[in-house]
């Protein structure tokens, strides 16, 4: 019995005259992500792409794959049969019958795609029940709620059988690609991760900036953010991390500007900074993490002080949510674990003791003004390392 993965998709669906070119990009997404596992067939038909694997032992893995790709909406492993009533019958009893057991309520839904097979969509539904219920002892027929459905689809060239209850939930969203890039801030913490990761479900390619200050922040905070961005690139393939040396600007900031700015003038340094490396890399906008109201240097007038000091989009987008939302998300996307080791972040070795929570504009401009910015900005992009991460490049644990 051959078995097959039917992938569906979702809204590039609806994208009309651009769904041909989504669906190439979502295709080669596919390729990249799998072909190091297995070298299987990929193909699309009528808003289905089938991936038939050659290795039937990396099925699994496959499918794994599959369900962190942006754009797939669902994974199914499904078995292909010739379009006759008689060999889908004989199929859905060899592939289904083990999920079957006595006492278990099913019924069969099938939907024909072709139009010219000699029974409907219902008569198909009535001969696979009817041989299944023969064939499997004590099985309840239940149309309403049953506890498993057997699913039968006639395509152009073959049938395919498989439970619905098996079916796979892919993560929505747009295949990386479809949109332009942005650059994610990205820091050790629980927030930017899934920043990154809502954004580049919209189909935005994303590179990674952070901010590093050894030796107040370890070699181990540096490998903390590589694994984090590790753990995104399984939904990216990969991602540039830029790795900007940080200390001399904490440091200047620390010995000369009043403490309550402490946090913010620093703010100010990485959105420069980081629209710097964003533009030279061709990404269209910057990411952050930031929440309104969850620290000092996120209140309104706070990233209104932050905002003002660059010149393209900031994608905020956890700005609503709160933080037990936030932490439900990053346990989803599996970077939580790795989010809360221990390694200290930039931010927290110069903590200001009262942070100012409504700072104005012209009083930072003023009091950071004793820095010599362009400079410091130019030396740091200057200085900065890029490292390309791939999905399971780094771990740490
Ligand atoms: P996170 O959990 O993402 O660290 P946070 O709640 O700790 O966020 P802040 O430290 O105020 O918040 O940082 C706000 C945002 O600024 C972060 O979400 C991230 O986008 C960016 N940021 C902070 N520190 C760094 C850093 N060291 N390198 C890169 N970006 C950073
Ligand atoms: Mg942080």
């Amino acid at each position: 019995m051959k078995e097959i993965i039917l992938v569906k998709y979702g809204e590039i669906i609806l994208k009309g005259f651009n769904r041909p070119r989504f669906e190439k990009i979502l295709m080669k997404n596919i390729y990249n992500a799998i072909h190091l596992i297995d070298d299987s067939d990929i193909t699309i038909a009528q808003a289905t792409i089938y991936i038939d694997v050659k290795d039937s032992s990396k099925l699994d893995l496959v499918c794994e794959r599959l369900t962190k790709i942006f754009g797939i909406v669902s994974v199914t492993r499904a078995a292909e049969c010739e379009k006759d009533i008689e060999s889908m019958k004989e199929t859905a009893l060899r592939y289904c019958g083990p999920d079957l057991k006595s006492g278990t309520s099913f019924k069969v839904e099938a939907k024909r795609s072709d139009k010219k097979f000699p029974l409907t969509s219902q008569e198909i539904s009535m001969e696979i029940g009817g041989f299944l219920h023969e064939n499997c002892e004590g099985l309840i027929v239940d149309v309403h709620n049953p506890q498993i459905t057997v699913k039968a689809e006639v395509r152009d060239f073959k049938a395919y059988v498989y439970c619905a209850e098996k079916k796979l939930r892919g993560q929505g969203g747009m295949p990386i690609g479809t949109g332009l890039k942005a650059s994610l801030l990205l820091s050790g913490g629980i927030d930017s991760p899934v920043a990154g990761h809502m954004i580049a479900k919209r189909g935005i390619e994303i590179d990674a900036i952070n901010f590093f200050s050894f030796p107040y922040t370890s070699e181990r905070a540096k490998e903390k953010v590589l694994s984090l961005a590790s753990i995104l690139a399984q939904y990216t393939s990969k991602i540039n991390v830029y790795i900007v040396p940080f200390t001399e600007i904490q440091l200047l900031i620390r010995d000369k500007c009043p403490e309550e700015h402490m946090t913010l003038i620093m703010r100010r340094f990485m959105m420069r900074i980081a629209e710097k490396i964003a533009r030279k890399n061709k990404s269209s906008a910057l990411i952050t993490g930031e929440s309104v109201g969850q620290v000092a240097s996120q209140t309104l007038g706070a990233l209104d002080v932050t905002n003002s000091v660059v010149d393209m989009p900031v994608l905020r987008p956890l700005i609503g949510m709160d933080k037990e939302e936030i932490i439900v998300r990053s346990r989803q996307i599996g970077t939580f674990d790795t989010s809360i080791l221990p390694y200290e972040d930039c931010c927290t070795v110069f903590t200001p003791k009262h942070p100012s929570t409504n700072p104005k504009r012209a009083s930072v401009e003023k009091t950071e003004s004793v820095l010599n910015i362009d400079e410091l900005v130019k030396k740091a992009v200057d200085g900065t390392e890029m490292i390309t991460v791939y999905p399971g490049s780094h771990y740490m644990n």
